[in-house]
């Protein structure tokens, strides 16, 4: 009976490359007042990205998912040319959902001019540190892209996942400050049965590399327990670096911060979140849990 229900009401989404295709679209389902939730993606979807769809469903009439390899947002040499590109299974992965429209530009829709002088968005301070340090650019490419995305959308809500933690405070504080029109939720991250979050770049790993892998979540799983239970902040981290060097990881970073603005947390602060990049060969991981201190642990800083 679902099947048959689900079916009538499956519509397969339309598939626009053109700003103009997504304005008309857009501008037929706001005279209908359906209220619109935007997904950005880059593709090669897993379940971390469907759950963004599917909560986007609960609260909207109309879901748009882009996918869309953003060239400006990887470093030179970074993996922009081999990123996975799976656009058939993407498609069937959103129809099957009821998306209704897929918005897969090429790079000239985006950037008709050459990126090399283009205006962009940067957002100060919060995108120079952590991976910002990593990947210098990384986050004027996320966030000029997504105020693109957004301008040609024009959605009501729009979905970001945890799993890159500070890129969604990124895409907030440009939100807030810029004044733009739209709400930003986020979901938690979703990850395989064995912990390791799930992300698109996992299907580089080597057999061996992706055994290993799952040590970077039970890791940092284990520093917020020594934190929680009094651990000081710094002597954590260490820790937390030297177990997952003995797990054959090249650590770039592990961090402990406060959820608000991913600042060094202070005894007042409370809601904290642990933020890691690491790399096997040549995959690079991120990953990151949030949590809370009790009243009685707070003077650990
Ligand atoms: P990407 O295609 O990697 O740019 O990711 C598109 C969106 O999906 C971003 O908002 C990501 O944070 C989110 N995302 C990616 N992986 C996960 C995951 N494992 N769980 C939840 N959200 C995710």
């Amino acid at each position: 009976m679902y099947l048959v229900n689900r079916s009538i009401k499956l519509k397969a989404p339309v598939i626009a490359t053109t700003i103009e295709q997504v304005q008309s679209e857009v501008a037929n389902w706001r005279r209908s007042e359906n209220k619109i939730a935007f997904v950005p993606t880059m593709g090669n979807l897993h379940e971390g990205h469907l759950a963004l769809v599917k909560a986007a469903f609960d609260v909207a009439d109309r879901v748009v998912v882009s996918i869309f390899v953003n060239p400006t947002q990887f470093g030179e040499n970074e993996d922009f040319s081999t990123y996975p590109r799976t656009f058939d299974e993407d498609m069937a992965k959103l129809a099957i959902l009821g998306v209704d429209m897929i918005f897969s530009p090429e790079v000239e829709v985006l950037y008709p001019e050459s990126t090399a002088a283009m205006s962009s968005v940067t957002v100060p301070a919060l995108s120079d540190i952590l991976e910002g340090q990593f990947r210098p650019g990384f986050f004027t490419g996320v966030a000029t892209v997504v105020n693109k995305l957004f301008n040609i959308v024009n959605p009501d809500v729009a979905f970001f996942g945890e799993k890159d933690y500070q890129q969604l405070l990124v895409i907030k504080k440009m939100v807030s400050e810029l004044l733009m029109p739209v709400e930003i939720r986020s979901v938690a991250t979703i990850r395989e049965d064995d912990g390791l979050a799930m992300s698109s770049r996992n299907g580089y790993l080597q057999k061996d590399e992706r055994q290993c892998a799952n040590n970077l979540y039970r890791v940092l799983q284990e520093l917020v327990a020594s934190v929680q239970e009094g651990a000081a902040y710094e002597v954590s981290e260490k820790i937390a670096v030297k177990q997952l060097q003995q797990a054959g990881f090249v650590v770039d970073y592990v961090n402990i911060r406060r959820q608000q603005d991913l600042m060094p947390a202070t005894a007042e602060d409370n809601h904290l979140v642990v933020l890691a990049a690491v790399r096997l060969k040549e995959t690079r991981l991120i990953d990151n849990i949030l949590f809370q201190l009790s009243n009685d642990n707070m003077t650990a800083a």
